[in-house]
């Protein structure tokens, strides 16, 4: 099966906004055994936008488009469809029930434009949105699929997610495809190419390696005719990365997060956690409280960046002006100090220098993170990167060194 993507918008064309779409939508293809052979982009033009259209009918099975399914006067994404498969659009009863509903619900008068996302055409069947008012349409003719599919990323990725994978799966035909991710830290991309060449050539399981701000993301995927079939060739293939990469690096599988996993860890050894950080400004108290339920083990997290507040905090003023700013003993005497502030069995400081100039001769990306309690920890990191990605590393340093400590310390 031949597909086209197709990224609807002016705003995409004025260069107003980066099409984001796309790329998710490419990056889901390969999977379903799907060959993707263009992406286009084009305005909200109602004599350009058929033209490409008209383009990808005639050289795909499966056109993809994204954007102009709005209630403005320049959304003319159904009418354009409707004119390529040469139907008249009807407003549909079910679909206007749904749309007042949804107005009525938050309590607005609908704008009678909103009655515009409520129409189709005879070869189209509505795909629900659950993010936002404006359906999408599956559209079958002539042994050819339209899917349209809203503009804003998070509704056309949920109405990926719900309705339409499901569906392009099944018409893939009775293949089943299975995909398991590991989530590493700690190895370089290089690295792990020359370590997983073999598997990366192969076909069936697929691996891909993503880059992601949490690390590199490995997945494999399978496709077999039956459930344990492919379930079984993952196994394999992960038993195989592992063995090449190493287990230490892998840190969690498929939805898993750092402070999901942290934050599971410290529940079932009913330990609370405090944070006094000083280089990523409250960014690691901030991803710990990401997780639903982290009130339960997250006491709270100081922001200390003037000695003067490290001070308050309760860092000795001397310990800081004998070994600076930036050094293993102060980490430590953060991370002691918040974890007695904040009553935590557990304190975590950080202090580093997040650049782009270095402090007291220390370079940029030099970070210190210190782990109190039960039996005291301290890391040294040089990190990559811009101010941004040196506090944003750092963080998901301070996490990895956190879990590290969690699994490995039976006292805790
Ligand atoms: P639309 O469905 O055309 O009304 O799009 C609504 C909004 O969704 C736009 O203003 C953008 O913010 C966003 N959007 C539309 N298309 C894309 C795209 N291809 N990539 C990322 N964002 C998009
Ligand atoms: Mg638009």
């Amino acid at each position: 099966m031949k597909a086209e993507i197709i990224s609807i918008g002016t705003e995409l064309l004025l260069g107003e906004i980066t099409d984001t779409n796309a790329p998710y939508l490419a990056s889901q293809l390969p999977p379903l055994g799907i060959d993707l052979y263009w992406i286009s982009t084009v305005g909200d033009n109602l004599e350009r936008l058929p033209e490409v259209l008209r383009r990808a009918w005639e050289r795909c099975d499966i056109i993809l488009t994204t954007g102009g399914l709005g209630p403005t006067e320049a959304d003319i994404t159904r009418q354009a469809i409707a004119m390529l498969v040469g139907e008249e659009m009807k407003l549909d009863a079910v679909l206007e029930g749904e749309v007042r509903e949804l107005f009525a619900r938050r309590g607005i008068t609908m704008p009678l434009s909103n009655l515009k996302q409520a129409v189709l055409i005879p070869s189209a069947r509505a795909l629900h949105n659950m993010q936002g008012t404006a359906p999408g349409w599956w559209v079958e003719k002539a042994g050819r699929v339209l899917v349209a599919m809203p503009g804003p990323p998070y509704e056309m990725k949920r109405m990926w997610e719900d309705e339409v994978l499901p569906m392009l799966q099944e018409r893939a035909g009775a293949a089943i495809i299975f995909s398991r991710t590991l989530k590493t830290l700690g190895l370089a991309e290089a690295v792990m190419n020359e370590r997983l060449k073999t598997h990366l050539q192969a076909a069936n399981p697929t691996l891909g390696i993503y880059v992601r701000t949490d690390g590199i993301h490995l997945r494999i995927t399978a496709k077999a005719e039956t459930k344990a079939e492919a379930h079984e060739l993952v196994a394999r293939r992960e038993m195989e990365v592992r063995q090449a990469i190493g287990d230490d690096y892998i840190w969690g599988l498929d939805s898993e997060t750092l402070p999901g996993l942290v934050g599971r860890l410290l529940v079932s050894r009913s330990l609370t956690l405090a944070t006094m950080e000083s280089c990523t400004g409250g960014l690691l108290a901030s991803t710990i409280t990401d997780t639903p339920g982290s009130s339960s083990y997250f006491k709270g997290g100081v922001v200390s960046y003037a000695a003067e507040a490290k001070a308050i905090a309760g860092v000795d003023r001397q310990l800081l002006e004998r070994f600076g700013t930036v050094s293993p003993e102060t980490a430590d005497a953060l991370a002691q100090a918040v974890r007695s502030l904040m009553k935590a069995d557990i304190g975590v400081g950080i202090t580093g220098v997040a650049g782009p100039t270095s402090i007291e001769d220390k370079p940029v990306g030099t970070v210190y993170i210190a782990i109190a309690g039960p039996k005291p920890r301290m890391f040294y990191h040089c990190l990559p990167g811009n101010r941004e990605q040196v506090k944003h590393r750092a963080t998901v340093a301070a996490l990895n060194e956190l879990r590290k400590a969690l699994l490995e310390e039976t006292a805790y």
